[in-house]
C-alpha cells in the first residue's frame, strides 16, 4: 500500500478492485497507435485499471475518497468486466488500524458503479453502508442524476450502490464549491458527469489535487485524451487545461483512482512526470 504525506494529511491508496475495460473506450478519439505505446493492451484490445479509494487521515478527520467496486459484482458483472482483483477495502483498512466505523466522511467524485459500488456491502445477504457512521459527500446534481438517470447514465448507476443510504440520514449533498473541513476543498466541475466534483487538499504550504475522472491515469494529460464515457468531452478538455495549469503552477501532486502505473504525480508544464509514489 502506497503512502503520501501533503503537510499533516496522511493518503493511503486501499485496493478497491482491479478491472479490465475496452482501451478505446478509454481514449475515446485518440488512435490506438498512440495509446498503445504508452498504455500497452492486454489480449482482446483490453486495458487494467485500477479503482483504488484514498484515505485521507487529517488532524480533524478521516476520510474515503471514492469507495471501489464493492463487493456486489455478480459471477456475470465479474465475467464482462475482467475482474482481476477483488475489492480488499476492508481488509487494507484494518491492516492501517482503522475500522469503518471511524470514517468521518465518503467523498464521491461521481456515481458511476467503479466509484459507488463500495458504499453499500453486502452482509450476509443484507445490504449495508459499508461507512455506518460518515457522512456521505456528493454533489446535489449528481444525486439528482442518480435518481433521475438518462438512457445512458442509468448504466453507470446502479441503484443497488445506494441502497438505504438517504434513509441513513447521513447523505450530504452539497450544490458546487465547499470547504469540507479546514484543507480540504471540493469544486464542482461537471465534465464527465453533470455532477462530478474535484478534491483539493491543502496543509502546511503542500497540495494535492484529485481529479476524479477528469484525468483518470497520468496517461491521459494531453487534454484532447478523453474518454467515450465523458459525457462532455468539449468541457472535460477545458476543465483539464485548466486543473491542470493550476496544479502544476502550485507544484500539486496529482492524485490518481484508475491508473495501474502510479498512485500520484507531479507534472512539469509538458506533463511529464518528475516525481511519482
Ligand atoms: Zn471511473
Amino acid at each position: 500500500m502506497s503512502l503520501l504525506r501533503i503537510g499533516e494529511v496522511e493518503i493511503h491508496w486501499l485496493r478497491g478492485g482491479v478491472f479490465e475495460l475496452d482501451g478505446g473506450t478509454m481514449f475515446g478519439p485518440v488512435p490506438k497507435v498512440l495509446w498503445e505505446k504508452r498504455y500497452p493492451p492486454s489480449t482482446d484490445n483490453n486495458i487494467l485499471l485500477f479503482n483504488h479509494p484514498m484515505l485521507l487521515i487529517t488532524p480533524q478527520a478521516k476520510l474515503i475518497i471514492e469507495t471501489g467496486l464493492g463487493n456486489k459484482l455478480t459471477d456475470k458483472q465479474k465475467r464482462i468486466y475482467n475482474l482481476k482483483e477483488e475489492w480488499l477495502l476492508p481488509e487494507d483498512l484494518s491492516r492501517i488500524g482503522i475500522s469503518p466505523e471511524e470514517i468521518d466522511y465518503v467523498v464521491l467524485t461521481h456515481c458511476d458503479f467503479d466509484h459507488a459500488g463500495g458504499l453499500v456491502s453486502k452482509i450476509q445477504n443484507n445490504l449495508k453502508p459499508t461507512f455506518p457512521k460518515a457522512r456521505y459527500v456528493i454533489q446535489k446534481r449528481e444525486w439528482e442524476d442518480v435518481k433521475n438517470p438518462n438512457k445512458r447514465s442509468v448504466h453507470s448507476f446502479w441503484s443497488i450502490n445506494f441502497e438505504g443510504i438517504e434513509e441513513s440520514g447521513n447523505l450530504m449533498l452539497i450544490d458546487g464549491d465547499h470547504e469540507l473541513i479546514p484543507g480540504i476543498r471540493l469544486q464542482l466541475t461537471g465534465g464527465h458527469n453533470r455532477g462530478h466534483q474535484i478534491v483539493w487538499i491543502e496543509s502546511n504550504g503542500q497540495t494535492a489535487i484529485h481529479l476524479g475522472d477528469l484525468l483518470p491515469t497520468h496517461v491521459h494529460f494531453n487534454p484532447l485524451w478523453v474518454m467515450a464515457y465523458d459525457n462532455y468531452p468539449l468541457e472535460v478538455i477545458e476543465l483539464k487545461e485548466k486543473y491542470e495549469k493550476a496544479g502544476i503552477e502550485r507544484g500539486a501532486w496529482f492524485l490518481f483512482y484508475h491508473d495501474p502505473f502510479l498512485r500520484a504525480c507531479r507534472f512539469n508544464e509538458k506533463g511529464d512526470v518528475v516525481e511519482k509514489v
